[in-house]
């Protein structure tokens, strides 16, 4: 037998990767090749759960037919003119977004990083422009224990010094308070009168899946129109179904100044993101002073209507709400069985365990929990050490939960 042929299929594709890509990721060891809704198979033919879906961009599946058929249909007649000139695509998404959310007006780019990084200029424009702050004073908070991505704006309010290490200089103007706290809030925002704008996410995603208190976001939204700070809800992760709800800030009936979406804005389609805002922000900045090649293109903006169609018409905002109920429970009950997990938390279905370290792997337990989940039929990924987030597709049935479910708890059980 000749040495190739010998090497299996997930071999070649992950040495493929290893030899040619850049190291900046560390994935599970599986090698995916075909999606369908809420499963994925390898390229040995083996199916599984799929309880990441890509950082919650899949919420409506993989593959999803309506969404399939929009891109195509798209893709044969126009993708790509750039903002030199208009399409009949544009306007028509910018209205439905605007309707949907309710905003005065859009704002769409690509990834979420480019989403985060927009509501940034607009906040600092608004500084200048509308609240008066003088030339290059104004500052942004953040929350510790945020991810908004990683381009050099996104990384320079990050705690976290993996995503930092030998990149300085960072931006300067950013301030931050820990999470879930109001009086650290009000503090700085009564500090500094050049405070511009807050930027949170609802629920911190990497973080580990971290639930604010209830009236948090209220106190946020009271503080920042008290201050007169602009409120920037980070929905990347959360937004679109993905806790419950349409919008997480939904939970506590607040609306934000600004709304970032990214992610399933496209159901896993391609790079999609949005700001959303009233005129008072979006019409400080003029032409010529953002923007993107691919921002807001004829084929992103089929795909967006037909993905939050797809969140509406599938009631999968409501799916998310009762099946992460019966996710949580299960877990709950685990945790009652067995103290290698020992806390479950999360919201609709973004929702994460916490793992105490096993002796004989410490902190790399969380990691080994995800490759025997692996083998047995279910996909996740660890988020900060002894977190492991589980995130499934919205479309996601009882049955299938209650099946996931009992891989985990017999992968837990097993373990050891
Ligand atoms: N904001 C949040 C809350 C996120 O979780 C992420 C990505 O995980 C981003 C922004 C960045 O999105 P992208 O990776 O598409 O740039």
């Amino acid at each position: 037998m000749d040495t190739l042929s010998s090497v299996s299929a997930t071999q070649q594709a992950i040495d493929l990767e290893w030899n040619y890509g850049a190291h900046n990721y560390k994935p599970v060891p599986v090698v995916l090749n075909r999606g369908e809704g809420i499963f994925l198979w390898d390229v040995e033919g083996k199916k599984y759960y799929d309880f990441l879906s890509a950082y919650s961009a899949v919420s409506q599946g993989h593959c999803h037919p309506r969404i399939i058929s929009a891109l195509i249909e798209q893709a044969q007649r126009l993708t790509l003119t750039s903002r030199a000139f208009h399409t009949d695509q544009l306007g028509v998404c910018e209205k439905f977004l605007c309707d949907y959310f309710g905003y005065d007006k859009v704002l769409m780019m690509n990834s979420g990083v480019e989403g985060g990084e927009t509501a940034l200029k607009l906040t600092r424009k608004w500084a200048y422009k509308v609240k008066g702050i003088p030339q290059n004073q104004a500052k942004t908070v953040y929350a510790t224990g945020n991810f908004w991505g990683r381009t050099l704006a996104a990384i320079s309010s990050s705690t976290d010094p993996e995503s930092t290490n030998d990149y300085g200089p960072l931006l300067p103007g950013y301030l931050l308070v820990p999470y879930n706290d109001l009086n650290a809030l009000e503090t700085v925002f009564r500090q500094d009168p050049h405070i511009a704008g807050f930027m949170v996410e609802p629920i911190q995603g990497e973080a580990g899946v971290v639930v604010p208190d209830e009236g948090y976001l209220k106190g946020v939204r009271e503080l920042c129109t008290q201050y007169n700070v602009l409120f920037i809800a980070d929905e990347v992760q959360t937004g679109i179904g993905r806790t419950g709800k349409r919008l997480a800030c939904d939970h506590e009936n607040v609306k934000p100044d600004l709304l970032v979406l990214g992610k399933a804005l496209s159901g896993g389609t391609m790079p999609v993101s949005a700001v959303l805002a009233n005129d008072e922000v979006m019409l400080t900045i003029k032409p010529g002073e953002h923007g993107s090649t691919y921002g807001g293109n004829p084929l992103a903006c089929a795909v967006t209507m037909a993905a939050l169609k797809v969140i509406e018409d599938e009631k999968l905002a409501d799916n998310a709400a009762r099946m992460g109920e019966v996710f949580r429970n299960r877990m709950q009950a685990l945790i009652e069985k067995e103290s290698l997990v020992t806390l479950v938390r999360g919201k609709g279905l973004l929702n994460a365990i916490v793992v105490s370290g096993h002796p004989a792997y410490g902190e790399k337990t969380a990691w080994e929990i995800c490759l025997r989940l692996k083998d047995r039929g279910l996909l996740c990924k660890p988020t900060h050490g002894d977190k492991i987030r589980f995130a499934p597709p919205l479309v996601i049935t009882e049955e299938q939960m209650h099946e996931a479910c009992d891989i985990i708890e017999q992968t837990i059980l097993a373990f050891v």
